[in-house]
């Protein structure tokens, strides 16, 4: 397959000035608009005259001029027909299931998402009636052996949070393609890196609170798919994003418009940073997990599915084994050395630790975690990509050294 530039992609998208010519796209604050013909009312409403079929714009939970923008960066980069962003990560997730499946449908989901997919997964939809099954993302074969005649979809993330696990999208696209599922990718930890509707999935979701924007100052998500799935989910009288609602603000939108650019820049560097520091902390016989390093059981999958260029991402893990020692770990890097802050959430420009299990993976009951392989002595580092990088690496070499060795 031709090697794909997500950036190029991007900077290919239909430019927007704003009305004076301005470099920046200005923010479209309306909630309603103007028509001029009465009679252009009902084609409205009958989706016969959607802003992308040449037609106008009718109220903002519908279409936006400046979230149109920033869906077409989406899905540029993503290489899909359409975007959708929304208000978060979560409502890109909900929305995207709820659209594909319904009460008495089956979902089989890797058994190691992001903590709230798990309990929207494992709780909300058992309450509606949607069955989940989860399985382990790393035996694929696992995946087809739970297909059952009422099974929807398939859900995974690229790589997994917290355990780094990575999904074979290729193999698991012949599987949904084989027996007519859909294959939904939530590629929250990997944008540019890696462009899973290239390798074959449906519908690709984010959580855009995380790299995309980078700032962690906002929530947004997106939905990247086919023109079909986006013009389902946009029509007015059935679409999940249209009637549950979660709208994103224009506001936002602009926000995150503007540091797009600089994507590809802070996704390189991130992985720049987390590879050396991976290296380092292997080479002192810590057990650290970054698909970067040749010892990640995954590594030669990682490199048969990456976009070349943008390194392995930024995130890597070290497994403390108890709890108590992660603590102190964390404890000696955020209040002694400075090396990064003791939060949830990644993406950020400055470093972020956190303690999986009993944080964004709490809402996974302890026998769960213990299935998906993750310990509750594991620290999930989202490496930042401040000060220097010497200097980060000295600080984190000190704190493993005091309380690890
Ligand atoms: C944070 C996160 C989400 C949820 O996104 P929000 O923007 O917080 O709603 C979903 N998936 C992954 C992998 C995440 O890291």
């Amino acid at each position: 397959m031709k090697e794909f530039c997500p950036e190029q992609a991007m900077v290919e998208v239909k430019r927007e000035f704003d009305e004076f010519g301005g470099v920046a796209p200005s923010i479209c604050r309306s909630s309603t608009f103007t028509v001029m013909e009465p009679g252009t009312m009902p084609d409205i409403f009958h989706g016969k005259l959607t802003p992308d079929a040449g037609g106008c714009y009718l109220y903002s939970r519908h279409f936006n001029p400046t979230v149109k923008v920033l869906d077409r960066y989406l899905a540029a980069m993503e290489n899909t027909q359409k975007s959708i962003s929304t208000a978060s990560g979560m409502a890109a997730i909900s929305c995207a299931l709820l659209q594909s499946c319904k009460s008495g449908d089956h979902i089989i989901a890797s058994n190691t998402v992001y903590g709230g997919t798990y309990a929207l997964l494992a709780c909300l939809f058992k309450e509606i009636g949607i069955e989940v099954s989860f399985v382990d993302p790393v035996n694929t074969e696992g995946f087809e052996k739970a297909i059952r005649d009422n099974t929807k979809l398939i859900y995974t993330e690229t790589i997994a949070n917290p355990t780094l696990k990575i999904s074979d999208i290729s193999k698991l696209s012949a599987i949904t393609k084989k027996h007519g599922l859909k294959l939904i990718v939530d590629n929250t930890f990997t944008p540019m890196i890696i462009t899973p509707a290239r390798l074959g999935a449906d519908v690709v979701v984010y959580s855009m609170t995380k790299y995309i924007n980078g700032a962690s100052d906002l929530l947004a998500g997106s939905i990247c798919s086919t023109s079909e799935f986006i013009d389902k989910l946009m029509d007015l009288h059935t679409g999940r994003v249209m009637l549950y609602g979660p709208t994103i603000d224009a506001r936002v939108a602009f926000d995150i418009i503007q540091r797009i650019p600089s994507l590809a820049l802070r996704m390189r560097e991130h992985a720049r940073r987390a590879l050396a520091m991976s290296e380092m902390l292997e080479n002192m016989k810590v057990k650290v997990s970054y698909p970067g390093l040749k010892s990640h059981p995954q590594h030669e999958l990682m490199d048969s599915m990456i976009n070349k260029g943008y390194g392995y991402g930024g995130l890597l893990t070290i497994d403390c084994i108890t709890q108590a020692k992660a603590y102190d770990l964390m404890r000696e890097l955020q209040n002694v050395e400075r090396f990064g802050l003791l939060a949830v959430s990644l993406g950020y420009f400055d470093t972020l630790i956190s303690c999986s299990s009993s944080s964004t993976s709490s809402e996974i009951p302890e026998d769960k975690q213990a299935e998906m392989g993750l310990s509750n002595g594991l620290i999930r580092i989202s490496v930042g990509i401040t000060g220097s990088l010497e200097s980060r690496m000295e600080q984190l070499e000190r704190a493993v050294r005091k309380v690890l060795l």
